[in-house]
């Protein structure tokens, strides 16, 4: 991936999806007057040479901290569009990486560390110091919004709390190119079969349904267009973690 795209990717999942860990580093009700304008401005280029600038926290940040992320939060939504997610990634044809927070792949494509066969990627939501627990004890993956790949009809879908296989609720999606996108261990999913979903769409929080250890999400592609059902490694196909 071009640098200049994925330093865009970084700020886009920066300003989206990861507000709420981010905010504290943002400062005062100028900065958020700024970040406005420059949402405003839909110029890419603006949003990232704010950030780039860092800012760092103080106590009129915490003081209105609420207030400062619904407002980014806001102008985030207002901007972030398929059309803005297809201007991150089209240059490489790639799928959106699933999670907009902050990740990473704990069990990888084809084998779990203990040999089993694996046929996607298990991924967890980490906090800025890299673990995926918080200072309780309590998962940082549990509730967190998962989303679309890329855009498709979804074709599956299971939001029942059973096993399913060990996928838990889950939800595959046809992306009418000859690949397919699935989403296990879903806490919920907010998608139906038959419903067409956008490139980013929230689609499912993350959970522990199915057979897990622990809520994570678990990332399949699959390619269909030759008439099989063949599990690749997603990470040949999707973009990596941007935040
Ligand atoms: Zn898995």
């Amino acid at each position: 991936m071009a640098a200049g795209i994925k330093i865009i990717a970084t700020v886009m999942s920066f300003l989206i999806v990861s507000i709420s860990e981010v905010a504290p580093w943002f400062s005062s009700e100028n900065i958020k007057n700024e970040v406005n304008s420059a949402l405003e401005a839909i110029s890419l280029e603006s949003v990232f040479g704010f950030v780039s600038e860092g800012y760092m926290v103080d106590e009129e940040t915490i003081a209105s901290y609420e207030e400062l992320v619904s407002s980014f939060r806001d102008s985030a939504e207002k901007f972030m569009n398929e059309e803005a997610v297809r201007k991150i990634i089209i240059t490489d044809d790639e799928m959106l990486w699933p999670v907009g927070h902050k990740s990473e792949v704990v069990s990888g494509f084809p084998y779990y560390s203990n040999g089993g066969v694996h046929h996607g990627i298990d991924i967890f939501v980490t906090g800025l110091d890299g673990r995926n627990r918080d200072e309780n004890g309590d998962s940082l993956s549990y509730g967190k919004p998962f989303r679309a790949a890329q855009s498709g009809v979804v074709v599956n879908v299971c939001n029942d709390n059973k096993w399913n296989t060990g996928f838990g609720n889950y939800c595959l999606i046809d992306h009418g190119d000859g690949t397919q996108t699935l989403y296990a261990h879903a806490r919920t999913i907010y998608v139906s079969e038959g419903d067409t979903v956008s490139l980013g769409q929230t689609i499912g929080e993350i959970g522990d349904t199915g057979n897990t250890t622990a809520p994570h999400l678990h990332f399949e592609v699959r390619i269909t267009d030759d008439g099989s059902c063949r599990r690749v490694d997603p990470m040949d196909y999707v973009s990596e973690p941007t935040v």
